[in-house]
């Protein structure tokens, strides 16, 4: 164990959200230092191009967004430190953030931004066309498919209402459902029902997705022992997502999901001092807006917590 790193705010993640969170903590001085993660910059760095941000009339790639929001960040005195936040301790006052299994973190105020990640199906082409193809955001990446024909996988709502997104702009989705039936809100699904360019494919399951260097071109499906394949160009991932708390279980309260539960219209958790921004406490939206605006809303919400607490001490 090295020594003990003592901040005013600590920012657990460098998604749009945890930057944001950062600017706005730096701004007003607090000095954060945030911890990345294992995956600096989040999900936009498995994106290519982000169209749908205000302010990038032109669009923006994902990957430089980040690095620009980090920049930003910096700008204003936040430190950026590379590290896996691998254990906390919240049951008393400072928190207490172990990074890397060695290194501990006493905060005054924690901000966490760890995210959620997309499940994927588990076959090695998910990888290899990833980007290229393969998307798990059909708000962030339908536009790319406009005019083609693409698959969903999926049959919860995320995949219902990414159908029926996608069949506007695609010439024809095909669903791909692994039982009998869909998991979906009755509303939902016939809503896909009533979509004349969407053909469920049933009791059906994704086997392969096939391409070459220009992309996805094919899926093959097995469907009670039968293989079939597909022309496709895009293939969406609607399977859910899994937030990125498991660090936390037991110190904060979560959802049945996951999620961590904060006090609507705040990012305040169960914990005094502890905020939760963007998708990880956020299974609707999803959005590296909606991410940025929360992480916003965390950074007042720890700035007016830690001015209460300096007057609480002020006056004992
Ligand atoms: P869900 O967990 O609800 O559904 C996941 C779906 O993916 C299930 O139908 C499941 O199939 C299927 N699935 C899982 N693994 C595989 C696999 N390996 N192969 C094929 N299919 C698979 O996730 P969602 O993201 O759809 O929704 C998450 C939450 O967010 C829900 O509470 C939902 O209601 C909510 N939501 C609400 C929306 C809205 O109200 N507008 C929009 C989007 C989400 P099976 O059914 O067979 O288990």
């Amino acid at each position: 164990m090295d020594a003990i790193e003592k901040v005013k705010v600590l920012i657990i993640g460098s998604g749009p959200a945890g930057y944001t969170a950062a600017i706005y903590a730096a701004r007003a001085g607090l000095k954060p230092v945030l911890y990345t993660g294992g995956q600096p910059g989040g999900q936009l760095t498995t994106t290519n191009d982000v169209e749908n941000f205000p302010g990038y009339p032109e669009g923006i790639n994902g990957p430089q967004m980040m690095m620009d929001l980090q920049k930003q960040a910096e700008r204003f005195g936040t430190k950026v430190n590379f590290g896996l936040v691998t254990s906390v301790d919240f049951s008393s006052y400072p928190l207490k953030v172990v990074v890397d299994e060695t290194h501990t973190v006493q905060a005054e105020a924690v901000i966490v931004a760890t995210g959620a990640s997309a499940k994927y199906l588990g076959i090695p082409s998910e990888q290899t066309y990833a980007n290229n193809g393969v998307s798990a955001c059909a708000v962030c990446d339908g536009y790319f498919y406009r005019g083609k024909e693409v698959a969903v996988v999926g049959a919860g709502d995320s995949a219902a209402e990414e159908s029926t997104y996608l069949a506007n702009l695609c010439t024809k989705v095909h669903l791909i459902v692994r039982r009998n039936e869909m998991r979906a809100s009755k509303i939902m699904q016939q809503r896909v029902m009533n979509t004349p360019n969407i053909e469920i494919h049933w009791n059906t399951q994704t086997e392969e997705i096939l391409g070459d260097a220009s992309g996805v071109n094919a899926v093959r499906l097995i469907s009670n022992g039968e293989r079939k394949t597909i022309s496709v160009q895009g293939f969406f991932l609607a399977i859910g997502h899994k937030p990125n708390t498991d660090v936390f279980k037991g110190q904060l309260d979560m959802d049945e999901a996951g999620y961590v539960k904060v006090i609507p219209g705040t990012t305040k958790t169960n914990v005094e001092g502890v905020f939760a921004v963007g998708d990880v406490a956020d299974r609707v939206y999803r959005q590296a807006i909606t991410a940025a605006g929360t992480g916003c809303m965390g950074a007042l919400d720890a700035e007016k917590f830690l001015v209460a607490k300096e007057m609480e001490l002020a006056h004992s």
